[in-house]
């Protein structure tokens, strides 16, 4: 295999394996299962099942399971739904940390054993106050210099739940006088009473994620653990375990640069307040970065993993500009989505020289180049044009549109030409009445006159009302995260408006979750959980072109 792109880690990789370093790539996808994964993990996911895929190895989906307050099911079976339909497959079972808790807790009576760790009864004020700071030392602990006895009998104390949550930690013993702050004797235990979604009552203490993912990695045998640049600092720790315990393997840590998107905030805990203050309707509304969201929206997997190729794995957290996303989604669609029709502002043409009853059916080509099948396509005595295809004057600016005394051609269907009009009170037109030119199905006019511009149309009898669900960006800021104010100041009011719109009979009877181009309206999905039949519902995914974003 050949290194895609600009990936300095599929670099790192292949030179491991020709170099004999590994003889195969072992990767794992590590979240924690505390809210549902955005965007920025789509990253992660594509970096780590890529480079196992790409190498002919193997990555493991492991849940960092190590804070059950904030962990639950529901996030663990949209984790696993999320890197399954991106259309990765990861090695094996489900992983959890957590079911290396008894091997974390043997090590852990290791390294006291051996005088490295330690119970500390500090309460958490005065641990910070002995932490020091980047330009202070730290001070010893007072109970850094327990003997190994009585260690050993609190640490089991602990374990047993003799003490209070809070009381005491257990505590690495490596330097106060670190300059990486992660080596001033780290908390490897913490007292923690609450139930475990895997381990339920049997533990009373929990590891900590620096104390658990190196371990972890070692007893999967990964040998690549890939991870964001804020873990850096970390990685002195991550290697002071392995090198201090009888870990099976020697797994090696490498940082990338994690994904910021402009217009966007990607952290958990943001996006877990958009959906507790019902700013949107769940973690899977279409508007949130997460990949349910991005999935309901009408995102498609290839898109974003092209996305993820195109920006590329370095070693920097740069600010990625969101219409990168929406042309990887856009490109992807106008290559794959079948076209079909959508009237969204109807205005009704009477072909007054059909018969009343009028019905013939059409065959159309959902795609003008893929082999994408086809469907029929009911043609009437009365259609609905959009408004704005039809002109009362005929202008050069307008040259492609209806207009009286004009021809136009019905998208897969015959020509017709304008005779006359109608308007309201207001001024409006509201009906126009058109003669169907004779032999244009598929060709032009045998008088010669050719018909200006093709519209898209919907039979006024037979369309279905559906649903239209217009999404617009979130944030009207590009960067809501940053800024000083609360990013919750930046919503954009207007990004969802709901409008009706007329369908083929046949887009209604589409299953959920099929992708369209409404020809000259927009790419757009059936909703994932609220299409029907009867009550078609669709979103808006992307406009078609750039200058008329989102
Ligand atoms: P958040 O900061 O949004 O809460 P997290 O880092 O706490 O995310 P985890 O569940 O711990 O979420 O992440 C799982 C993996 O995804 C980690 O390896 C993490 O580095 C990676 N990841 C998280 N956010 C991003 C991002 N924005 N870009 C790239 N990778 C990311
Ligand atoms: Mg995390
Ligand atoms: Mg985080």
């Amino acid at each position: 295999a050949t290194v895609r792109g600009n990936n300095f880690i599929a670099k790192i990789i292949e030179d491991d394996l020709a170099s004999g370093k590994i003889s195969r790539v072992v990767t794992r996808f590590p979240p924690e299962p505390n809210g549902y994964l955005h965007v920025g993990h789509a990253k992660s996911i594509c970096l780590n099942f890529g480079v196992a895929e790409q190498f002919g190895g193997v990555c493991n989906l492991r849940f960092d399971d190590t804070n059950p307050e904030k962990e639950n099911q529901e996030f663990i079976d949209a984790i696993q739904s999320d890197v399954q339909w991106l259309g990765f497959k990861w090695d094996g079972d489900v992983r959890y940390a957590s079911s290396y808790f008894d091997e974390l807790y043997q090590w852990a009576l290791h390294l006291i054993r051996e005088g490295k760790a330690y119970v500390c009864d500090l309460s958490p004020e005065q641990a910070r106050e002995f932490r020091g700071t980047l330009t202070e030392a730290g001070k010893d602990s007072p109970f850094r210099n327990r003997s190994v006895e009585e260690n050993l009998a609190l640490f089991e104390k602990m374990r047993a739940g003799e003490f209070d949550e809070g009381a005491c930690v257990l505590r690495a013993k490596i330097d106060m006088a670190s300059s990486n702050m992660n080596l001033r004797d780290p908390i490897l235990y913490r007292i923690r009473k609450a139930h475990h979604h895997q381990t339920g009552d049997k533990w009373c203490i929990y590891p900590t994620y620096d104390y658990t993912h190196g371990q972890s990695d070692a007893l999967e045998g990964v040998t690549h653990s890939v991870c964001t640049l804020e873990f850096e600092d970390h990685k002195p720790l991550y290697e002071w375990f392995l090198s201090n315990l009888p870990v099976p393997a020697q797994p090696k840590q490498y940082e990338f640069g994690r994904l910021n998107l402009d217009y966007t905030v990607t952290s958990k805990r943001k996006l877990k307040s958009l959906v507790d203050n019902k700013v949107v309707t769940g973690w899977d509304d279409p508007r949130m970065p997460t990949i349910s969201g991005m999935r309901r929206r009408g995102f498609t997997p290839r898109s974003l993993r092209n996305f993820c190729d195109m920006i590329g794995v370095t070693r920097s957290d740069g600010m990625v500009d969101v219409a990168m996303l929406e042309h990887a989604v856009r490109d992807d669609l106008n290559h794959n989505a079948p076209r079909g029709m959508c009237v969204i502002n109807p205005l009704k043409v009477v072909i007054e020289n059909l018969p009343e009853g009028h019905l013939e059916s059409l065959s159309a080509a959902y795609h003008h180049e893929l082999d994408l099948g086809s469907r029929d396509i009911p043609f009437t005595r009365e259609v609905f044009i959009d408004q704005d295809d039809f002109k009362e004057e005929y202008s050069k600016k307008f040259k492609k549109k209806f207009a009286p005394g004009k021809r136009i051609r019905l998208r897969h269907s015959y020509v017709i030409e304008a005779t006359g009009y109608e308007k309201d009170e207001a001024g409006s037109v509201v009906l126009v009445r058109a003669k169907l030119i004779e032999n244009t199905l598929g060709v032009d006019p045998e008088d010669g006159d050719k018909p200006k511009g093709v519209v898209h149309w919907v039979s006024a009898d037979k369309a279905v009302a559906a649903e239209l669900r217009l999404y617009q960006r979130l944030f009207n800021h590009a960067t809501p995260d940053k800024t000083d104010g609360d990013f919750m100041g930046y919503l954009n009011p207007e990004s969802l408006s709901v409008v009706q719109g007329l369908v083929e009979p046949a887009l209604a009877a589409v299953a959920p979750e099929t992708h369209f181009q409404f020809e000259r309206e927009g790419y757009f999905v059936s909703d994932r959980f609220d299409h029907t039949a009867d009550k078609p519902v669709f979103n808006l995914t992307i406009g078609l072109r750039e200058d008329k974003e989102l």
